[in-house]
């Protein structure tokens, strides 16, 4: 089995576009996404009609597909996160609302191997930003390989033993190989597609490759002028628009 796995698109159809055409190329059977469909970008609709015809295999909600469904509030959202949650809320129609409104909580078992969640498998909204946080996610998980997002932040945590923790990220390499070791726990995050935050704009996405027993983390350049036009004449905060070229 083959899963193409998509994080954080963020309302971005152009790094979707270009996530969906390159990961066609490298062959995957079925498609699981981490959360966070939309929130922040100019194409909330087009995304989740996108996603929706993929026919996920695995699919979590994100904090931001709960805030645009109206079915969280925006209270520890900062404020640009809050005008993009509200100008989605308007946007969408209301079956793509009940579309998010309807999406799982995670963290949800895949099959014997990988798990998915947003945040972390202990809570869908926690932040793995710190070794104490991954250590917690790792002793919670359940699979092998448990694959998150909401750091927008590609990365790989395991354990070596003692409590101790080994963590690597791609560190701008147009391909990361994660390889799956019998009796380890893993957390990988494939980084986010549509509002990546590590320094490098171009898309982020992951294959994992149950087969050889490989998670590789791939990265796609797509035209992010065309992306942060829409979000200008949409009005929504022009912080969005500029940040996608820095990649942060
Ligand atoms: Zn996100």
């Amino acid at each position: 089995m083959r899963y193409l796995v998509l994080s954080d698109i963020h309302s971005n159809l152009e790094a979707l576009e270009a996530v969906l055409q390159a990961a066609d190329a490298r062959k995957h059977d079925q498609v699981l996404v981490l959360g966070d469909l939309v929130g922040y970008g100019a194409d909330p609709n087009a995304v989740i009609e996108r996603v929706r015809a993929l026919e996920p295999a695995g699919i979590v909600r994100g904090n931001h597909d709960k805030a645009a469904a109206g079915i969280d509030d925006t209270g520890d959202f900062n404020e640009v996160a809050r005008a993009a949650a509200e100008w989605t809320l308007r946007e969408l129609t209301p079956a793509y609302r009940q579309y998010l409104a309807g999406l799982p909580a995670g963290p949800a078992l895949v099959d014997d191997v990988i798990e998915i969640c947003h945040g972390s498998p202990r809570d869908e909204d926690t932040y793995i930003f710190s070794d104490t946080e991954a250590i917690r996610a790792l002793r919670a998980s359940r699979r092998p390989v448990c694959l998150f997002g909401h750091t927008h932040v590609p990365l790989c945590a395991r354990f070596l033993g003692q409590g101790r923790l080994q963590v690597d990220t791609p560190k701008g390499l147009p391909e990361f190989e994660v390889v799956v070791q019998e009796g380890q726990k893993q957390l990988i995050n494939p980084g986010s597609v549509g509002q990546p935050r590590d320094g490098d704009a171009r898309a982020s996405y992951a294959i994992a490759d149950l087969e050889i027993g490989r998670v590789l983390i791939y990265r796609v350049a797509y035209p992010v002028r065309e992306a942060q036009a829409k979000i200008l004449s949409a009005g929504l905060p022009s912080m969005l628009a500029h940040r996608l070229a820095m990649g942060r």
